[in-house]
């Protein structure tokens, strides 16, 4: 799933093709991703893109007024090309699920692969009376360590849970928290009240630290290259079995249903190898 740092890339990317140009057609391909009925999408349609922004792990896209928001779940993403003459109306079956095409022949495609479908559209005229834009916390990278401290203290959740939380802060997902927990040496399981002053103060570095790298090593990279150029800057994350880059010790990993997480037991927590079930205990 996009988190903070691949969605800003994202917004950048979107931003210098497509603000400024009126919307020619705007198909929904995959009628369960639109969640709202009222505006009609259509009525974006002849109305210029006025701006390109984030909140969360959600994409605005602004028409004069009017916004398309969007969510794009595990296995959503964008593409941005060009409209073609000869082009076929797009298949119901395959993994498009929104299109839009724009006067000078731009084209930005939603697609979603797999079975498992969670990609979600609204058309709204006010983005913050969603009810899940409502529902989230402040934007994780202008957390200051005064009231990251404040979320931590208030809840005894595990850090993995906690730094996940959408509610709490908004922006990081199951990678980056992964990253963000190995860089500040602390176990994905620790309880967030419990920290120290300066496992706080390391955690909310690293949270920095991880965010400004990512958004500067995705800078120029093309869509298309998002997801692998994400990959390739993993320590931990994805590498069960795999060297620990900061200690050589091996990745270990605790996987559930739909999930798993990795950690390094030498640099998070003390040699222990955490265990499957209190990993279920903690989902419950
Ligand atoms: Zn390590």
């Amino acid at each position: 799933m996009p988190e903070l740092p691949e969605l800003d890339a994202v917004v950048d990317q979107l931003r210098d093709r497509l603000v400024g140009h009126r919307l020619r057609d705007f198909q929904v391909v995959a009628f369960s991703v639109l969640k709202t009925a009222e505006p009609p999408h259509m009525s974006l349609v002849e109305r210029e893109l006025t701006g390109v922004s984030r909140r969360g792990k959600f994409l605005l896209l602004e028409a004069e007024g009017r916004f398309a928001v969007t969510h794009l779940a595990l296995a959503g993403w964008l593409k941005l090309g060009e409209a073609h003459l000869s082009d076929r109306p797009p298949a119901r079956s395959g993994p498009l699920a929104v299109r839009l095409d724009f006067h000078d022949g731009a084209r930005l495609d939603l697609t979603e692969q797999g079975k498992r479908k969670g990609m979600a559209l609204w058309i709204t005229d006010a983005p913050d009376s969603l009810k899940r834009i409502q529902r989230l916390g402040p934007e994780v990278d202008v957390v200051t360590v005064e009231e990251f401290a404040e979320k931590l203290g208030a809840t005894s959740s595990r850090l993995k849970t906690v730094l996940t939380d959408q509610t709490v802060m908004a922006g990081i997902g199951n990678a980056w928290s992964d990253e963000i927990l190995h860089r500040a040496k602390l176990s994905p399981f620790a309880a967030a009240n419990k920290l120290t002053g300066e496992q706080v103060t390391a955690l909310h570095t690293a949270v920095q630290e991880v965010l400004t790298e990512v958004r500067d090593a995705l800078t120029n990279v093309p869509l298309d290259r998002i997801k692998a150029t994400k990959k390739s800057l993993f320590g931990v994350h994805d590498r069960a079995g795999q060297a620990c880059p900061e200690c050589g010790g091996t990745v270990a990993e605790v996987s559930y249903v739909d999930r798993s997480m990795q950690y390094c037991p030498i640099c998070q927590t003390g040699g222990k190898k955490l265990s499957d079930r209190r990993m279920d205990r903690l989902l419950k």
